[in-house]
This record gives C-alpha cells, sequence and structure tokens, in this order.
C-alpha cells in the first residue's frame, strides 16, 4: 500500500486539489456497495464532470497506478482489508431528452432509475421494464442489463467512452459493444470508461412489448395479443411492484436487498445437458416437477435455464443457511445477501457451497454475474 500512497501523493494529490470537479473523499468499499462489503481502497476520488473522469483516469494509468471504476457499487464483490487501488467514482450526472425525437442522453453517473423516471414521467417508452435496476446509467452497457424482457441493448443507440488502452475519447456504436446476455465487451476487461450513453425512446408513452409471462400476466395481456404494449407509466409501476416483492428493489433497510442482484447468470446449455438435468430432477423430486422445469431457447439451438430454480432443487431453499451472516435472500434463491454482520468471505463461502452444490447435483456449472476485486470463487 505504502508505494501506492507515495505515487497518489507524488502525482495526484495537487492536482485534485486545484479541482474543483473531483472531491477526496474517505470511505470504504463497504459504503459505497449494495452488498454493504469490502474494504478500504487507497483513496476515492468522487469525479463530477467527465472531463473529470478523463483526466483522472489518464493521470492514475500514466503512472501505473490501479484503480477501479465505481458507478453505483451494485455489482460489485470487493474483498475485505485493505484494498490497493483508487476507487474512482463516476457522478456526472446530467440527464438531457429530446421529447420530439425521444433522444436520451445520461451522463454515466446519473442514477439508473432515475433515468427511467424522468423518461416514464415525460411520457417515453422503452425502458420501463428496467425500472428498480439500482446503480448508474454508465453501467447499463457493461454487462447489458435486462428485466422483464427488454435489455438495454434494444434502445441503445451510442456510448460515449474513454478508451484506457489508446487514450482515445469518442462515441461509439452500441453495436460495437457486441452486447448480448449480461455480457458487452466491456464487461471485466478494465480496458474503458463510459462516460455517457444514448437511447432512443418511443414518444407515444407506451411499453416496450411485454414479452415476460408474469408481468404480461399481471398486465392482464391476454395470449393472442402479439406485442401488446401498455402505458409506460403503468408498466413501471408494476415492474416495482413486483421486484419490491422479490427484494430485488435495493432498500437499505431490508437486509434481504444487501445484494449484488442475481448474483449467478441462468446457465446457456446445449438440449443433451437439459435431458440429463431432468431426469436428476425427475428422481429427485418427481416426474411433475421435471416436466415444470424452465427452459427457454437461446441463440445457436441452447438452452436457458434458470439458476434460481436449479439452486432451490439442489437443496438451498431461500433464507438459506437459517443462521449465516450470509444467507440467500428470503425472497428470492438467486440473490446472494449481507444479513448485517457478514465479510466478504462469509459471501464467497456461501457462493461457492451453493455453485459446487449445483454443480454436484445437476452438472451444472453456474458463473458468477458480478464483478470480483481482490477475491475469487
Ligand atoms: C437489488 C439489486 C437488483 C438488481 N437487479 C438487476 C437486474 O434486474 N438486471 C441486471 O442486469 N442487473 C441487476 N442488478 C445488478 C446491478 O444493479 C447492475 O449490474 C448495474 O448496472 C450495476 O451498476 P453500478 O453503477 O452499480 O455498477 P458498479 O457495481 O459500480 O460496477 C460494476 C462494474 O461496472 C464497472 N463500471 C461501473 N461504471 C462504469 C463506467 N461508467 N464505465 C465503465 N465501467 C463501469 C465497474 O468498474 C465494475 O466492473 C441488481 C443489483 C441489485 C443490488
Amino acid at each position: 500500500m505504502e508505494p501506492l500512497l507515495q505515487l497518489f501523493d507524488a502525482h495526484v494529490r495537487g492536482v485534485v486539489e486545484k479541482r474543483d470537479d473531483v472531491q477526496l473523499v474517505d470511505t470504504t468499499f463497504a459504503q459505497l456497495t449494495t452488498l454493504h462489503l469490502g474494504g478500504r481502497p487507497a483513496h476515492t476520488l468522487r469525479c463530477t464532470t467527465r472531463d473529470a473522469v478523463v483526466d483522472i483516469v489518464q493521470l492514475l494509468d500514466k503512472h501505473n497506478i490501479p484503480l477501479l471504476v465505481v458507478g453505483g457499487g451494485s455489482n460489485l464483490v470487493i474483498a475485505d482489508g485493505d484494498i490497493p487501488l483508487i476507487a474512482v467514482i463516476v457522478a456526472c450526472d446530467e440527464i438531457y431528452l429530446d421529447k420530439e425525437t425521444g433522444e436520451l442522453e445520461a451522463d454515466a453517473g446519473a442514477v439508473w432509475d432515475t433515468v427511467v423516471s424522468l423518461s416514464v414521467d415525460q411520457g417515453m417508452g422503452g425502458i420501463e421494464c428496467l425500472s428498480g435496476i439500482p446503480g448508474s446509467a454508465g453501467a447499463t452497457p457493461v454487462q447489458n442489463v435486462g428485466a422483464y424482457g427488454v435489455e438495454i441493448a434494444d434502445v441503445l443507440t451510442e456510448v460515449e467512452l474513454y478508451r484506457r488502452d489508446t487514450g482515445v475519447r469518442e462515441w461509439v456504436r452500441s453495436a460495437d459493444l457486441e452486447l448480448s446476455y449480461r455480457y458487452s465487451n466491456l464487461k471485466f476487461t478494465n480496458k474503458a470508461v463510459v462516460l455517457g450513453i444514448r437511447l432512443r425512446l418511443r414518444n407515444d408513452g407506451l411499453s416496450a412489448p411485454l414479452r415476460f409471462g408474469e408481468l404480461a400476466r399481471v398486465l392482464n395481456v391476454s395470449v393472442n395479443e402479439i406485442e401488446a404494449r401498455r402505458l409506460a407509466t403503468t408498466v413501471r409501476a408494476e415492474v416495482l411492484r413486483l421486484r419490491k416483492k422479490k427484494g430485488m428493489v435495493y432498500n437499505p433497510d431490508d437486509h434481504d436487498t444487501w445484494s449484488a442482484g442475481s448474483f449467478f447468470t441462468n446457465p446457456i446449455v446445449s438440449p443433451e445437458v437439459v435431458q440429463h438435468v431432468r431426469t436428476v430432477v425427475e428422481k429427485l423430486h418427481g416426474a411433475d416437477d421435471a416436466a415444470a422445469m424452465p427452459c427457454f431457447d437461446a441463440s445457436g439451438g441452447r438452452k436457458k435455464l434458470s439458476a434460481a430454480w436449479l439452486i432451490e432443487r439442489a437443496g438451498y431453499p431461500k433464507g438459506y443457511p437459517e443462521d449465516g451472516p450470509a444467507r440467500l435472500s428470503t425472497k428470492h434463491t438467486l440473490a446472494l445477501t449481507n444479513r448485517g454482520s457478514a465479510t466478504t468471505e462469509d459471501l464467497v463461502e456461501l457462493a461457492r457451497t451453493v455453485r459446487n452444490g449445483v454443480e454436484k447435483t445437476f452438472g451444472v456449472s453456474l458463473a458468477p454475474e458480478p464483478v470480483w476485486v481482490g477475491v475469487s470463487l
């Protein structure tokens, strides 16, 4: 830690002191993340303009000072103890909306749900199904956030990037990010910082097509209704209601939401693996359960299974283990939660138990969704 602190004092501190769009803040990752876990970074810099983000990242890179870009901290698992890096919080948060064209531009540090609520309130549709997802606008392309049948890829047109490998700042088309299920070519690479995003929204106040069964049912969409849409305001209210029931809206007073959301991605497997899993489920839980196993088409003839469903069938119910400092949420099997006194090691131990149990029972390997720093499964 000492050499890093010296480098910081020699090359960065003076620059920070001269700017009013960068603040040195005293904080730990436990305070910065929705899991409320993680130790203390060497320093934390809060950047309130896009230029500040670029200048600070460029400066730290120039002096080979390790850094972590942080948005809302809702998809981060950070080790306990001292973390030898500078946390760079992206805190620029302007939002611009052109109601005529439906074009919305947000600074990367804008709170994502504020972007959604503002757009819906202004009569725009397209992102209402992404209501209640914690974190920043700039992180949404990083893992192509998605919920209730919609992904950011559906509306994202361009992102402004600062490319750390080349030093270039530029707008790039969404197609260049290779967005797919919980993936972009930015995820896990640290090669670029998102400075801003541009979305193309509908300006007729209607939602995106309702393709997610549970949501369509509560909005009374009949099976014959193709590409059904409803008022974006109605859909947002319903999504928030469903998410709250599952502990998927972050609430500091509710330990079921002290999580990183879905901890594992839904596994995408071959039809042969599906058959094997079904046979095991039938043996353990009976034919009816096996027939009801959620299984959706994915690209290339592969199938997507439900990680939450497999976890429950492997013997890990909601709230497991009853007395642990880290537990599965009592509202949703896929959220690993800190009950208030957990350490990162406790959470990782629980993740290992669940992942190994699912692998042993079904031969399916679950991949974690969050970004890990200083710790691994
Ligand atoms: C209760 C709860 C519910 C959730 N529900 C969903 C859901 O329904 N769907 C879903 O997809 N996700 C969900 N998540 C996960 C999480 O909210 C999203 O992944 C979110 O986009 C993370 O944003 P963040 O700003 O908090 O990112 P952080 O946690 O701060 O960072 C995550 C990663 O992105 C990088 N990053 C952050 N900002 C930038 C930037 N500007 N430029 C480059 N890299 C950046 C970080 O370096 C890190 O690698 C949920 C999480 C919680 C806690």
